[in-house]
């Protein structure tokens, strides 16, 4: 097991880059590249050097900052496969099912398409960390793109699935307006309830939501929830398939 520094960098509006660092090597891996400037801040005020960039997926708000940090570290980036043509700017391509060792730990690549149809989640099973960018936000999901609602709900399935006290960082800061919404999808979930007064104290005082776990999102999100009994039972879709019900969720908040 590594002792990884784990810090989680604000850029651009609402966006998150996350730096992994190993104290060993000196290496240090930066979650996307929303801006090369706030990361660059962080890498001079810790003395870290970037050694390598993990794409999650093409949007340019995760991949602005990538020709900016590559002339001032010549690090390697690594991205998606079905999107190294269209950006032309990763120097290693990933899958679904790689895995590969980065610092002395293993790394997964999990498809996860929907969002757009490149979109790939990193799973470090040992230190139980997964970076799953506009996949899922805390009490949220990315809007469906490039894809459709089934490949979605069954991209969703595959990062839930992951150890419930699994660190889940995300691509977003939306937790709060996602917690609006999910109150209308919920209002009796107690356990979502008390996230969103959690939430709401958080961003009085400017402080990030995230990274949230595996085990919150199962019990507060709603689109990690549709074949929860309760919110099938909530929204009177008791019959419905659980891919219907996550169709049904994502549609009402892309009127929210
Ligand atoms: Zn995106
Ligand atoms: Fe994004």
């Amino acid at each position: 097991m590594s002792d990884f520094e784990v810090v989680q960098v604000p850029a651009r509006s609402d966006n998150f880059a996350v730096l992994v660092h190993d104290p060993q090597s000196g290496a240090t891996l930066s979650i996307d590249a929303p801006e090369a400037d706030a990361i660059e801040t962080v890498l001079n005020e810790r003395g870290w050097k970037l050694s390598h960039i993990l794409v999650t997926h093409k949007h340019f708000d995760h991949i602005e900052g990538i020709p900016a940090l590559q002339a001032a570290y010549d690090c390697e980036v690594v991205g998606p496969e079905a999107s190294a043509s269209e950006t032309g700017m990763y120097d290693r391509t990933v899958k679904d099912g790689d895995t590969f060792r980065w610092a002395g730990a293993e790394i997964r690549v999990i498809a996860t398409p929907g969002h757009t149809l490149d979109h790939i989640t990193y799973w470090l099973p040992e230190e139980k960390l997964v970076f799953a960018a506009d996949l899922i936000f805390s009490l949220g999901c990315g809007r469906v793109i490039e894809g459709d609602h089934d490949m979605m709900w069954t991209s969703i399935l595959k990062v839930r699935d992951l150890p419930d006290d699994a660190t889940l960082y995300c691509g977003h800061e939306y937790t709060l307006a996602n917690g609006q919404f999910a109150l209308t999808v919920e209002p009796d979930n107690e356990a979502l309830k008390a996230r969103v007064a959690e939430v709401e104290a958080l961003r009085e005082k400017d402080k990030p939501t995230l990274p949230t776990t595996i085990a919150q999102e199962k019990a507060t999100n709603p689109f990690l929830r549709a074949d929860e009994p309760a919110l099938m039972a909530a929204i009177e879709m008791e019959n419905a398939s659980p891919a219907k019900v996550f169709a049904e969720i994502r549609t009402r908040k892309d009127k929210f």
